[in-house]
């Protein structure tokens, strides 16, 4: 399975909660607890969620749920999942305008292009009329890479301007579809994606020009983007919490996507990033054909950590 190959990163480190879970006694769980939040934390969880896992395993032991190794196992699991699950258990994007937007942000390399890609597969099944946006100005590759995504999903590419401010682009196509639905009110839109540029080097302008591009959407739609989704290489460990943060504080996000969970993956840091910023995981990206985007499950997650 795909997926399980996903986490090996963290689960090699986890291999350890095995170890600790061997020698665990009731009479010694409180060395055992500690031990194992240094295993959590090395695993990518970070110190705060680390420790709120294991707290929730002392509640547990506490109240006498928790009297064997297998019980903190379980506890353990379902500490995860409830983190994960905490702010929201639905995966399903939020798709309520007419045309619905979204707004996809991250860093190169992420797997923006990829995922919009997806994404405009997986709603074109669906039924929906898909637009995607251009939104990466700087490099006409993303542009060309985007059409191939488009063809192969039955969706239409809006207008590319290299060297454009990514704001304009997004208005002008914005405009253009208004235009175009008021000429012919059959003429519109389920879904439109909007892909962004994420180049790293000038991180300052970046997140200033994101806020743009967000208010862009906005203007256009006389409203915010249905959603704001933040693609994560599932790659970075840790280092994703920071990026997270500074997206979030920039375009106030509503979701995340992970990619590259088909990779060796560090979903440790997954859990601290939902826990830490309380934003819910839509999707997780598998591999690079279209059909590969999964709903986020946080069971089947947490099980994959802990097989
Ligand atoms: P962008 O710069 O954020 O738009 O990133 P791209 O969409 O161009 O993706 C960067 C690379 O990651 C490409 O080679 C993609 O094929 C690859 N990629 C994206 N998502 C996934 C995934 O879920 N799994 C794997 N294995 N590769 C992915």
């Amino acid at each position: 399975d795909r997926f399980f190959k996903g986490t090996t990163k963290t689960r090699e480190r986890l291999g350890l909660v095995d170890e600790l879970l061997a020698l665990w006694s009731l009479e010694d769980y409180e060395e055992s607890l500690e031990e194992l939040e240094e295993v959590l934390i090395s695993a990518d969880f970070g110190p705060r969620t680390a420790l709120k896992i294991v707290d929730r395993i002392r509640d547990g032991v506490k109240s006498g749920k928790v009297k064997s190794a297998e019980d903190t196992r379980t506890a353990l699991k379902e500490a995860i999942v409830e983190l994960l699950t905490a702010r929201s258990h639905s995966s399903e994007l939020k798709l309520q305008g007419r045309p619905a937007a979204v707004l996809i942000v991250g860093v190169n390399g992420a797997g923006k292009t990829t995922t919009v890609g997806k994404l405009a597969y997986k709603y074109g099944k669906e039924g929906a009329k898909v637009y995607l946006i251009p939104g990466d100005t700087f490099r006409a590759a993303a542009s060309e890479q985007l059409a191939e995504w488009g063809r192969r999903a039955g969706a239409t590419l809006g207008t590319f301007r290299e060297g454009a401010r990514p704001q304009a682009v997004i208005a002008s196509n914005l405009d253009d579809l208004r235009q175009r639905a008021c000429k012919d009110p059959e003429d519109v839109y389920d879904l439109i994606l909007v892909d962004t540029a994420g180049r790293l080097h000038t991180a300052y302008k970046l997140m200033e020009e994101l806020q743009m591009c967000k208010s862009a959407v906005g203007t256009a739609l006389q409203g915010q983007p249905d959603e704001t989704l933040l693609v994560l290489d599932g790659t970075t460990g840790l280092n994703m919490l920071n990026q997270a943060r500074e997206f979030n504080d920039a375009v106030r996000l509503t979701g995340l996507i992970l990619t590259k969970l088909d990779g060796t993956a560090r979903g440790g840091a997954v859990v601290s990033v939902v826990d830490q910023l309380g934003l819910p995981v839509k999707f997780i990206g598998v591999g690079e054909t279209a059909e590969d985007l999964q709903p986020f499950d946080a069971e089947a997650f947490a099980e994959a950590l802990f097989p």
